[in-house]
């Protein structure tokens, strides 16, 4: 009997039934390039700042953490600006936990949330796993989303929830604000929580604002980031919102007690206290991403613009068969499932050389 025959025995509820768990292969491959990892590491002075303040938890570990991580709301209140206090933050295990914790408060059965895709695949299902319907919207031919047909959207279907992600995974593009502001009025009547998901925020072109500058007289508007990208510490789980302060206090009501490790809480204040070090690298990769959509202009490809640190393309008449060429030779990009397209993620200068070796020579064949 197989696993699954084995998981069909069991009372599992009937939404679940037949699904597989979702995730990305974890290959051990010599070049990362398929999540959107920082391939660059931390650096060392980082490193030893959070070995201190890890090693100074550990007396008090017999303790459950502060349940309220005030220190870190202070911290990332400091990192984020904009006159933001730490009544405007929140945070939990990866920015994917702050979404299903939106998602428990203000979603759940007989009530909708919208998407946009291609956008990010956790949306539907966290969305699934709440009991929120999950209605799927639709972009122009080109991946963009324009204000006008953002907002009719939303108008049309009234989702209690709006998840824009900006810059969009996996085209790779920031959304103009006015499409945010539209999105937020359109919600209006629907009293809808309009989601900004900033994952990848730091990477933006120069001049790109962040939603940050709309919350002031939003209170259903929310930014949601992440420590997983710029910051490189995906295998940390930290990621964050900032919103009105009403907005926090509801998610208080679904986060489980002591959500966020004291562990947690002191890596996170350590790498927030060592930002100017862990964001040095932002520079290099967003060089990096702006080589790769140039010598894939070059190559013939259309790469999207990118306000983040990977690259989606297409002009691939079959990317399944570039992206195996690429891991047989010892690189992992992905494969989203969009005819004619891959997804590839800015690593250091030698891991993109990889790439771009890789896929010149798969296409001169
Ligand atoms: C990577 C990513 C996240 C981050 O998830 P974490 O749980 O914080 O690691 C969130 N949103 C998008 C669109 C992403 O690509």
């Amino acid at each position: 009997m197989d696993q699954f025959e084995r998981l069909r025995q069991l009372p599992l509820r009937d939404d679940l039934r037949g699904l597989r768990p979702y995730g990305a292969p974890q290959l051990n491959v010599p070049v990362l390039l398929n999540v959107n990892e920082n391939t660059h590491g931390v650096p060392t002075d980082a490193k030893e700042a959070i070995l201190a303040a890890v090693a100074q938890e550990l007396d008090g570990l017999n303790r459950y953490p502060d349940r309220e991580f005030t220190v870190l709301r202070q911290e990332l209140a400091a990192y984020l600006g904009h006159g933001l206090t730490e009544e405007n933050l929140w945070a939990a295990n990866g920015s994917n936990e702050v979404l299903q914790q939106l998602l428990q408060a203000f979603g759940g059965p007989g009530r909708t949330a919208m998407g946009f895709p291609p956008t990010y695949s956790m949306y539907p299902l966290l969305a699934s796993g709440t009991g929120t319907g999950y209605v799927a919207g639709v972009r122009e031919d080109d991946f963009t989303l324009t204000a006008e047909s953002a907002a009719e959207q939303v108008r049309r279907n009234g989702p209690n929830i709006v998840f824009l992600c900006s810059p969009n995974n996996p085209t790779g593009t920031a959304l103009g604000q006015d499409v945010v502001e539209a999105v937020y009025q359109a919600g209006e009547e629907a009293q809808a929580i309009i989601i900004v998901d900033e994952a990848y925020a730091e990477f933006a072109q120069t001049g790109t604002p962040s939603a940050l500058n709309l919350l002031k007289g939003r209170p259903r508007l929310v930014v949601s980031r992440t420590m997983s990208k710029a910051f490189a510490l995906a295998g940390a789980r930290l990621g964050y919102l900032a919103g009105a302060p009403e907005v926090t206090d509801a998610l208080r009501l679904v986060r489980l007690p002591y959500h966020l490790s004291a562990i947690t809480q002191a890596t996170a204040v350590a790498a927030l206290r060592n930002s100017t070090s862990l964001l040095a690298n932002v520079e290099q990769i967003k060089v990096q991403r702006d080589r790769i959509v140039q010598e894939l202009k070059e190559l013939g490809l259309t790469p999207a613009p990118s306000d983040s640190n990977f690259v989606f393309f297409g002009g691939l008449e079959n990317p399944h068969e570039a992206w195996q060429a690429l891991l047989n030779d010892g690189v992992l990009i992905r494969d989203v499932g969009i005819p004619g397209h891959l997804r590839v993620t800015a690593g250091t200068e030698a891991e993109t050389t990889a790439f771009l070796t890789g896929l010149r020579t798969f296409l001169a064949r």
